[in-house]
């Protein structure tokens, strides 16, 4: 019987004078479906008019590199590649300034979705979870601290299967900017130290291969690869 090894930890990479990385806990993920118009569209979905949220629990978190295992029962998985943040103090109803003081880190994940699953579930009026919260279903890069000098919203976010680029966004095109989509999110749910916030893919998403080899980047900041390995349950 297949089993889940939830051995995931935040990997962050430390470019400061200080002598010590601070280590965060492992929390849960908040994800924002339709930031980006020209992804909407591609899936023939309306543009949100505010932020379209959900949840995806400690439990789906799996590191970027090496091997990428998902078993064979999570039928037609979708790459949703996008721009992460770590969370380092907990926000609830914050300020833009108290967002942005407490982003430890950005990153690049690929928010993996069960795309038939989803279109069905979509279809029924029932909960997403399912196609989007299972067992690795947030991969994440490690996550490089950000000072206050760098622009979060001119970041490419890119993606290279087998050597193809599939996608080819910019940060600069979100349709809810990183701290307004923080100080909404913490009017809903309580951001703690070590919970992540994926902030939406640009278009090209598409699916995942036995043996695909991914490279991701955001900017110059943070790239990560691994290679899809399915496994048989
Ligand atoms: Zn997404």
């Amino acid at each position: 019987m297949a089993s889940f090894s939830c051995d995931y930890r935040h990997r962050f990479e430390y470019s400061s004078s200080k002598d010590f990385a601070p280590s965060f806990p492992v929390g849960k993920a908040v994800c924002v479906g339709r930031n980006y118009a020209d992804h909407a569209a591609e899936l023939n979905n309306p543009v949100p008019e505010e932020p379209l949220l959900f949840i995806k629990p400690a439990t789906a978190m799996v590191a970027f590199s090496g091997n990428l295992k998902l078993p064979r029962r999570f039928a037609n998985p979708h790459y949703e590649t996008e721009m992460t943040l770590l969370i380092g103090k907990k926000l609830c109803c914050c300020t833009a300034t108290e967002a942005r003081n407490a982003i430890a880190g950005v990153g690049v994940g690929l928010d993996l979705t069960l795309r038939t699953l989803q279109n069905s579930l979509k279809a029924k009026g029932y909960p997403w979870e399912r196609a989007k919260a299972f067992d690795g279903s947030c991969v994440l890069s490690i996550f490089a601290a950000v000072d206050t000098t760098i622009n979060l919203q001119n970041l490419a976010v890119c993606l290279w299967r087998n050597g193809e680029l599939v996608q080819d966004g910019n940060t600069g095109q979100m349709l809810f900017a990183v701290l307004p989509l923080l100080c909404e999110i913490s009017r809903s749910f309580t951001l703690m130290p070590g919970d992540v916030v994926m902030t939406g893919t640009p278009q090209g998403v598409g699916e995942l291969k036995e043996g695909d080899k991914l490279v991701a980047e955001l900017g110059t900041l943070v790239a990560a690869e691994a290679t899809v390995i399915l496994e048989n349950d």
